[in-house]
C-alpha cells in the first residue's frame, strides 16, 4: 500500500483516496490535472456523484408537502441529512441547522433577518480587513439602509487580526461581530474562540464565516459558542448551490424571515401571515433538495477519513510546499500567519500572477489568480492580486513538485 506518511504518522492511503475522485485522473491540456484551486471549490468523490444520480433515479420529488411515497422518501433523506450536518458541527438542535444556497446566502440571511430588525442608526458592526466580499458587502448594504457604521479591525503584516485593535472597536454600540474562521486569500486561521468570548463578555453576538474552515478542521459550534456559523456545500466536496446557516435557536426565533413564500408559513390570509417553526421559517420555496441530501453524503465521506487526519495531512502538504516555494528566487508570500490552513498566496518579482496562472493552466495546473474577492485586503498589501495555490487532502507532494517545477519554468518564460 502506498501510505502517505512522515517519520511518525500515517494518515491515510492518499493513492486510494485519489481514486475516489474521478476528475483527478483526467488530463488538462495534455497533462495530468494538478488541481490546486480547492479554496474556490472542491472536487466531488464518486459517492457524492452516485448519490446525486441515485436521488434523480430513485427519490426525486418535492419535500415536506406530499402524502405520496416519493415525497416521503425525499423528505426523509433531506431531514436525515440535516441531522448528519447537526452532528458534524455539533449543533445542539436539529432546527438550528438552516439550509441555504451557500455562505453568501447565509450571511445575507443574517444581515436581513437579524440586521434589519436589531441594527439601527448609529449602531456598529465589526468585521476585519481580511474578509471576503461576502462578509463585507451585505453589512455595507445594511449600514447604508439603517445609518449604521461598519468598523474594520486591522491585520498585521503577516495577515493576522490585531486582537488589541479589534477589542478596542467593541463597545455598547457594537451590535454584531462578523469574522471569517479562515481567510480565503491568506490562509490565516483567526482566533475566533477568543473573539467570540470577548464579544460575549459585552453581550455582542458573533457570526463566523466558515467557508474556508469547515473542510479543513473540526468545527464544534457549541464549543465555539458562536451565534451564527455559515458555510458552503461545494467547498466541502458536495454540490454548488447548497450551504448551511447554523444559528442559536434564541436568535433564529427572534429574527424575521429573510424570504417569503411556500414552506416558511403556518397560515396565510390576505390580511396576515403567520410563520412556520424553525428551521422552515428560513427555508422559503423549494430548496436544493438533491444538494441538501448529498451534502450529508459528503459529510459521511469526510467522517470516514477523519478531519484530524485531513488537518494533519494538509498541514504537512502546506509546510512542504511553503518550504520548497521559499527557495524560489524573487518569491514573496502574502500571508504568513503562524496559524494557517492549506492556502499559499504568493507573488514572484517581475511576473504578473495572471500570466503565471495562464501558463500553469497550459501545463495542466489549476491555481487561482487575482484579488480572491478580497479587494480591500489586496489594497492593504498594495498589490492588485496574488497567485494562490490551495490544497485538499487528495493532493500530494508529487503534485507540489510538479507545480514548483512548472512555476520555475513559467517564471523563466515571463521574466
Ligand atoms: N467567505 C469566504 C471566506 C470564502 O472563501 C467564500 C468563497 O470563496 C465565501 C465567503 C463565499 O462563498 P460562496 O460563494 O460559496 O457563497
Amino acid at each position: 500500500m502506498n501510505l502517505t506518511q512522515n517519520t511518525t504518522k500515517i494518515y491515510f492511503d492518499v493513492a486510494s483516496i485519489r481514486k475516489d475522485f474521478p476528475i483527478l485522473s483526467r488530463t488538462v491540456n495534455g497533462r495530468p490535472l494538478v488541481y490546486f484551486d480547492n479554496a474556490a471549490t472542491t472536487q466531488k468523490p464518486q459517492v457524492v456523484i452516485d448519490a446525486i444520480t441515485k436521488y434523480y433515479t430513485h427519490q426525486n420529488s418535492n419535500i415536506h408537502r406530499g402524502v405520496h411515497y416519493l415525497s416521503q422518501v425525499a423528505t426523509q433523506a433531506y431531514e436525515d441529512s440535516r441531522e448528519k450536518i447537526r452532528a458534524f458541527i455539533n449543533a445542539e438542535k436539529n432546527h438550528e441547522v438552516i439550509f441555504t444556497k451557500g455562505t453568501t446566502d447565509g450571511i445575507n440571511l443574517v444581515a436581513n433577518g437579524f440586521g434589519r430588525k436589531f441594527i439601527g442608526a448609529g449602531d456598529e458592526i465589526v468585521i476585519s480587513e481580511l474578509e471576503h466580499h461576502s462578509n463585507i458587502v451585505p453589512w455595507q448594504m445594511l449600514c447604508e439602509e439603517k445609518g449604521a457604521v461598519l468598523r474594520v479591525a486591522p491585520i498585521n503584516e503577516v495577515g493576522e487580526i490585531v486582537m488589541e485593535e479589534l477589542l478596542k472597536l467593541l463597545s455598547p454600540r457594537t451590535k454584531l461581530v462578523a469574522i471569517s474562521h479562515v481567510s480565503n486569500a491568506l490562509g490565516s486561521v483567526n482566533p475566533i474562540k477568543e473573539i467570540i468570548k470577548k464579544a460575549h463578555d459585552l453581550n455582542i453576538p458573533v457570526l463566523i464565516d466558515g467557508a474556508q474552515a469547515i473542510q479543513h478542521t473540526k468545527v464544534d459550534v457549541q464549543d465555539l459558542d458562536c451565534d451564527f456559523y455559515v458555510f458552503s456545500g461545494h467547498k466541502l466536496f458536495a454540490s454548488t448551490g447548497v450551504g448551511i446557516l447554523y444559528g442559536k435557536e434564541e436568535f433564529l426565533n427572534k429574527m424575521n424571515p429573510y424570504q417569503g413564500g411556500g414552506d416558511m408559513i403556518k397560515t396565510v390570509t390576505f390580511e396576515k401571515t403567520t410563520y412556520n417553526e424553525l428551521p422552515h421559517k428560513f427555508e422559503a420555496g423549494t430548496p436544493h433538495i438533491e444538494g441538501g441530501i448529498t451534502l450529508g453524503t459528503a459529510i459521511d465521506y469526510v467522517n470516514s477519513i477523519g478531519l484530524e487526519n485531513i488537518s494533519a495531512y494538509e498541514q504537512e502538504l502546506l509546510e512542504y510546499a511553503t518550504e520548497k516555494l521559499s527557495q524560489l528566487e524573487g518569491i514573496r508570500f502574502i500571508g504568513t500567519a503562524k496559524e494557517k490552513a492549506s492556502v499559499i498566496s504568493f507573488l514572484i518579482d517581475g511576473v504578473h500572477p495572471y500570466d503565471l496562472g495562464v501558463i500553469l493552466d497550459k501545463m495542466g495546473i489549476a491555481i487561482r489568480t487575482g484579488h480572491h474577492c478580497t479587494q480591500p485586503l489586496m489594497q492593504k498589501f498594495n498589490i492588485p492580486g496574488t497567485a494562490r495555490a490551495s490544497f485538499a487532502f487528495y493532493n500530494t507532494k508529487e503534485e507540489v513538485d510538479v507545480f514548483i517545477a512548472s512555476v520555475i519554468k513559467a517564471a523563466a518564460m515571463l521574466k
